[in-house]
């Protein structure tokens, strides 16, 4: 299995090269060139399977230049007891006759993207290994809250492997900078950057693009990579928990063999709905897709119009994991409605860069609207769902899976649709506790987030997530700061480069 760039503009590359790479080096992203597939009679045989050996069918379609002892490998040491409380890895929790929440947050920092960063490190050493890099690996991270953490507990202590995480000085809540900020391992580092989040991405950005900075690592033994979800590693691991989602509600006898189902998700980089159409790609049966957004609509209001247009405010909001205008993997999912049309895909995404908006074509944005809808909650109405979601249930979402919930109602006032719905969980309601509290009591006057959870504990009789208990009484390890201009500098000074 090779990929191919959405811009046809590199060669050919294996997994392992896609994966070390990241991302194109002249722009554009990595996809598999063709899509595998497993026949129904495939999926209703994985009816007993546990979610390592669903994990293995998966991978093992796409990363056909890793050894079958190389997967087993890593996929033991991702998903295990130890890194996660759950012995399914991830629960399909059954709310009423027709919906679901998938639970991807039962990894060791409480968000989905444990799902993937539990995973990919491995991934990512056995590429090294096969392309033959002397060099060590060092994993830029720009973060506004969530996949720092994920990445430097994915990366902690991985042999060969560097990873230094910038995050915003002002910009992530207490939780999350405690959380970052206590990791132990030998090869974490985490700056706080004096600026914003886009202070902290444009000046990571631009060392991967730095030449002479570059070779100046080189000469030091060291080599840039990265973890986001523009990187093929990242994005398929999440294949692995759509087939699992689907296996766990045939074998409880929800759904029966061949069933369509809908599936929900809250949406930001379009990383984690995308694996779901590949899923779909490789014979899930779905009905539709559910593309949830904040206020941040951009997507929303591209599925309704077929024109992408960033020119808008920015919207800090409750649910900040979705807060972005710029969602990197949607450019793989034109590639794919398009057939495969790189001219295309250069051409709106030139306009973009230009004009800061592109519009489809009629043919495309039909093909789109067969299999994909949009919507989006405003901040009231994602308070509204947390509590009526825990009056109804006694069930408690946190932010992000409260507007995937309230896409998916949305979208039923406007068609008659009875198919079964997965609605992806993506962090635990302890990770934005504060809002989660403020929406089962009213304002909350309390200043302290660690005291804030164990009001929200009380609340709800939920134990607080395992990532985020007794976080404050964690020695801090981390004090490092720049400027968003000594970011350069920072980085030398970690490795020990004069
Ligand atoms: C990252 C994240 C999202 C968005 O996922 P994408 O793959 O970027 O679409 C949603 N919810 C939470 C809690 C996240 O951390």
């Amino acid at each position: 299995m090779n990929y191919i760039s959405t811009r046809g503009n590199y060669e050919r590359v294996s997994a392992a090269e896609a994966i070390r790479l990241g991302m194109v080096p002249a722009g554009g992203l990595f996809v598999p060139e063709k899509i595998p597939a497993f026949s129904q009679q495939e999926i209703n045989e994985m009816k007993d399977a546990t979610y390592q050996v669903i994990a293995y069918r998966v991978l093992e379609k796409y990363l056909t230049d890793y050894t079958g002892q190389e997967l087993q490998e890593a996929i033991s040491a991702a998903y295990n007891r130890d890194k996660f409380t759950h012995d399914v890895i991830a629960p399909v929790i059954k709310l009423n006759d027709n919906t679901y929440i998938l639970e991807l947050w039962h990894g060791p920092t409480a968000a989905f993207k444990d799902m993937a960063l539990q995973l990919m490190p491995h991934l990512l050493v056995k590429a090294i290994n096969k392309v033959e890099i002397d060099r060590e690996i060092v994993i830029l991270v720009a973060t506004s809250g969530d996949t720092g953490k994920a990445a430097l507990e994915g990366f902690k202590d991985v042999e060969g492997i560097k990873i230094i995480v910038f995050y915003p000085k002002d910009g992530v809540s207490k939780v999350q900078e405690t959380q970052m900020v206590t990791t132990g391992g030998k090869n974490t580092a985490v700056v706080a950057v004096k600026g914003n989040f886009d202070d902290c991405q444009s000046g990571v950005k631009e060392i991967f693009g730095d030449k002479e900075y570059n070779q100046l690592l080189n000469r030091h033994g060291y080599q840039f990579s990265s973890a986001n979800s523009i990187n093929w590693g990242r994005l398929v691991p999440q294949i692995i928990y759509y087939f699992a989602a689907y296996v766990y509600l045939l074998r409880d006898g929800e759904i029966g063999a061949g069933d369509k189902i809908n599936i929900t998700v809250p949406t930001g980089n379009f990383g984690n709905i995308l694996a779901a159409y590949y899923a779909y790609r490789m014979g899930l049966p779905v009905n539709k897709f559910i593309c949830a957004s904040n206020d941040n609509k951009v997507l929303t209001d591209f599925l309704k119009t077929g024109i992408y247009d960033i020119n808008r405010d920015f919207r800090r909001t409750i649910s900040p994991s979705m807060d972005i205008l710029i969602s990197s993997n949607l450019e793989r999912f034109l590639f794919e409605m398009t057939g495969h049309d790189a001219k295309k895909i250069n051409q709106w995404y030139r306009q973009l860069k230009e004009e800061g908006k592109f519009s489809i074509d009629e043919e495309t944005n039909a093909k789109i609207k067969e299999i994909l809808v949009g919507e989006y909650a405003t901040e009231e109405e994602t308070m509204e769902t947390i509590k009526e979601t825990f009056t109804k249930y006694n069930y408690t979402v946190d932010t992000h899976t409260a507007v995937g919930i309230k896409a998916y109602h949305k979208y039923l006032t406007k068609v008659v649709d009875h198919t079964p719905t997965v609605i992806d969980s993506t962090a635990n309601p302890y990770k934005f506790g504060k809002a989660v509290l403020e929406a089962l009591q009213g304002k909350v006057k309390e200043k302290d987030e660690f005291k804030i959870l164990e009001e929200l504990k009380e609340l709800t009789g939920k134990e607080v997530h395992r990532g985020l208990k007794g976080l404050e009484e964690k020695g801090v390890r981390h004090k490092r700061s720049c400027s968003s201009t000594g970011i350069r500098d920072e980085i030398k000074d970690i490795l020990g480069i004069k």
